[in-house]
């Protein structure tokens, strides 16, 4: 689908559909601590523990219904989520949106000024195309669109 972009300026126009909230990515000190509490206090079930390399982190998944609880714990201190930790401490760090059709989706969010941190979708965790959209653009929530070509 081609978009054209005077038309969405005019008429304001959404052609992006966001279906549900994928995950929340929640930045921690220490991953194995922190399963505890989602496991033992929460009574959910950790299904998975990945590294992602390019963004130096360790992750650990949850499912709550269609949602996941991402947490994430740094592998290198110089790394987004070591320096997410030294700033602001533990705690929620970004909202990821599943979309159907992520490039076209990131065609118009710029074409609407959102400023893109990933220019094009990248792999993230559990294989699925993943991009990030500024802070500053998006009311200071740090944005995750996350789709999902497996399934
Ligand atoms: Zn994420």
């Amino acid at each position: 689908m081609a978009i054209i972009s005077c038309q969405l300026v005019e008429f304001n126009c959404i052609y992006m559909k966001l279906t549900h909230i994928e995950h929340i990515g929640i930045a921690v000190k220490n991953l194995e601590e922190s399963i505890s509490y989602y496991e033992d206090v929460l009574g959910l079930k950790c299904y998975a523990i990945e590294e992602v390399k390019d963004q130096k982190v360790k992750t650990a998944f949850f499912m709550v219904g269609e949602t996941k609880i991402e947490l994430l714990e740094s592998t290198d201190p110089e790394g987004p989520i070591g320096k997410f930790l030294e700033k602001k401490g533990e705690g929620v760090h970004h909202l990821a949106f599943a979309v159907d059709g992520i490039e076209n989706a990131l065609e118009e969010l710029k074409t609407k000024g959102v400023q893109l941190v990933d220019q094009a979708p990248r792999k993230g965790a559990e294989g699925l195309d993943i991009a990030f959209l500024h802070p500053k653009s998006t009311k200071g929530v740090l944005t995750e669109l996350c789709e999902n070509k497996n399934k």
